[in-house]
């Protein structure tokens, strides 16, 4: 068993993205590209933080060793990172906020911590990395006293067996930390979400995550082997098989339970030994519909890529300009005079322990010019840094928010056309425009996740900004729907997609969820309101 590491006093942004040492600034090029498309924008001041620890209310729980109920921990784990979370946190305006945070540094203390909260009626909440976007640790209005878990310290890998490449952590590790624990042991998981930097094993299995190279690595699903699930009911030990016929998987109920069955506390997944040589390539198309066709293509005759992420012409102009290097407005207009003019679309396709050979040549036959690695590295170097743009946008005066969906090939083109303007048209009445970009990232051999970025202006009034959110947001769930696409092929449900579970599991697929959080929490205490609505049990 290795050593914990310890990240609690790490100098996160409480209001904002990741390191608060770090920054992405905007070129200068980019902020006049986004004032060209959404107008003239403005900057308003944030709430400091001295001002919203004034406004937490006095802990409703009694003391115990375990629980810290200072302001600026539970101001720390009040929201996460989606834009409602964001606009709570900046305006200062956070309406609940947890009583207290249990900071557990091991499974005996997890224990105690859910004996304590049932025996005073307190909801707990676990939290692994608060990297949520759609309001999974958010505390709900409750008469209850409401505890929030924390496994930050909770990050040790416990044992690795190398002969069955099956390595065992505590739930609380971060992507950091659980990689080097295995690169030194020169293994690695491959879960590489956007995240990576603080979100938690327990939280992608918890939210059923994916890694950017999900096509080689693949999705948490894959990788997550067994495990224990402490519950207010006692603990559920998930035995590791390589498969098994005996009957429908515990595994899969844990897959996906965001906090509602209980705790995760421990995991073992399936590793692969460090890979020797790893490259990301750029390909541009003329056109989207010849993108999307070579993606297709290279997933439906099993080429060797680790990752594909096709850019529609909107998202491929703005990452070149966000780049703001002096090369790239050359390089474009040679693009032109070439004939890949303003539909033409990015491809950016990973390799591993593989040659690009024969992911180029798919690629040459549907009209892709394929230019070498230089812009593959560059998101590389980049990828968990872009993240910290959404601080400098804000900053300037801008929102961001994403959204995904999943569905079948027939229907991805439709769907990717759809989304944008559903979003457009929702901007429109309040007389806003709207930046949209959109790719395909998670690629299967049935169809690809759509994945969309929307940028508008902020507005003085939080509520009017919400409102605005609220709007786009529903008008891009609501085709989704109409296209058939799922409402989450990543971020999960939470509190922002509850209202279209219902739509996607049918009456009697909730009825079955409900009665799995009855058995394992009869007194409906385990992270409210997520997935369903507690009390409708
Ligand atoms: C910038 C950014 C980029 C992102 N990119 C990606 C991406 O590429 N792919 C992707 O899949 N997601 C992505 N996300 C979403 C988010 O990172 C994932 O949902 C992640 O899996 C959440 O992990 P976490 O440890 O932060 O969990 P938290 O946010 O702390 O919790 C999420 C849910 O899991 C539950 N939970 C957490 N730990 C446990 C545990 N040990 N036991 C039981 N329940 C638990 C919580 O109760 C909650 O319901 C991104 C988010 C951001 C902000």
């Amino acid at each position: 068993m290795t050593r914990a590491l310890s990240r609690d006093k790490f100098m996160r942004r409480w209001n904002g993205w990741g390191d608060d040492s770090i920054d992405y600034p905007l070129p200068a090029s980019a902020e006049n590209y986004l004032v060209e498309k959404l107008g003239a924008l403005s900057a308003f001041p944030d709430a400091r933080l001295s001002a919203v620890l004034a406004t937490v209310p006095t802990s409703r729980l009694p003391t115990h060793p375990l629980v810290q109920t200072d302001a600026e921990t539970r101001v720390r784990h009040a929201r996460g990172q989606s834009l409602p979370d964001w606009i709570a946190l900046r305006s200062g305006r956070i309406d609940t906020f947890p009583d207290g945070v249990a900071l557990p540094t091991s499974e005996d203390e997890i224990v105690e911590v859910l004996r304590y909260a049932r025996a005073i009626g307190a909801r707990v909440i676990p939290y692994g990395g608060g990297t949520s976007v759609v309001g999974h640790i958010n505390p709900s209005p409750s008469a209850a006293p409401v505890l929030t878990l924390a496994l930050t310290r909770m990050n040790r890998l416990l044992s690795l067996d190398e002969t069955s490449r099956l390595a065992t952590f505590e739930a609380g590790v971060a992507g950091p930390h659980l990689e080097s624990h295995l690169d030194a042991r020169g293994y690695t998981l491959g879960h590489f979400p956007q995240s990576f930097e603080y979100s938690t094993l327990g939280g992608w299995i918890a939210t059923r995550s994916s890694g950017q190279q999900s096509l080689y690595y693949g999705r948490i699903e894959q990788m997550f082997a067994g495990g224990r699930l402490q519950t207010p009911q006692g603990h559920v030990e998930i035995p590791i098989f390589p498969a098994s016929a005996a009957g429908p998987d515990v595994r899969e109920m844990v897959l996906g339970s965001e906090g509602r069955f209980g705790v995760i506390t421990q995991a073992t997944v399936r590793v692969r030994p460090r890979p020797r040589a790893e490259s990301f390539h750029g390909v541009f198309f003329p056109t989207w519909e010849q993108g999307i066709a070579a993606v297709r293509y290279i997933v439906q005759n099993n080429l060797p890529v680790s990752m594909l992420r096709l850019s529609d012409a909107q998202e491929t102009e703005t990452t070149l300009l966000l780049t703001g290097k002096r090369w790239i407005e050359p390089a474009t207009r040679a693009l032109s005079w070439i004939g890949y003019r303003a539909e033409r679309c990015l491809l950016i396709f990973g390799v591993t322990d593989a040659s690009p050979r024969a992911a180029s040549a798919a690629c040459r036959r549907f009209g892709g010019l394929v230019i070498g690695t230089l812009i593959g590295h560059t998101w590389q170097k980049n990828r968990f840094l872009s993240p910290y743009l959404r601080n400098t946008l804000w900053e300037r005066g801008v929102a961001v928010d994403t959204l995904e969906t999943a569905l079948p090939w027939a229907r991805v083109a439709d769907a990717a056309r759809a989304i944008p303007q559903a979003i457009v048209n929702a901007a429109r009445a309040y007389d806003e425009r709207v930046l949209v970009l959109v790719h395909l990232s998670h690629i299967y051999r049935d169809g690809a996740s759509i994945y969309t970025t929307y940028l508008f202006r902020r507005t003085a009034d939080p509520d009017a900004l919400l409102e605005r959110w609220r709007a786009m947001k529903t008008a891009a769930s609501e085709t989704i729907h109409a296209h058939g696409g799922t409402i989450t092929h990543q971020h999960g449900i939470g509190t922002d997609h509850a209202p279209y579970l219902a739509r996607e599991k049918g009456a009697l697929g909730i009825a079955a969820l409900r009665a799995l959080c009855r058995t394992f929490d009869p007194d409906g205490m385990m992270n409210p309101d997520k997935l369903v609505r507690t009390g409708e049990e």
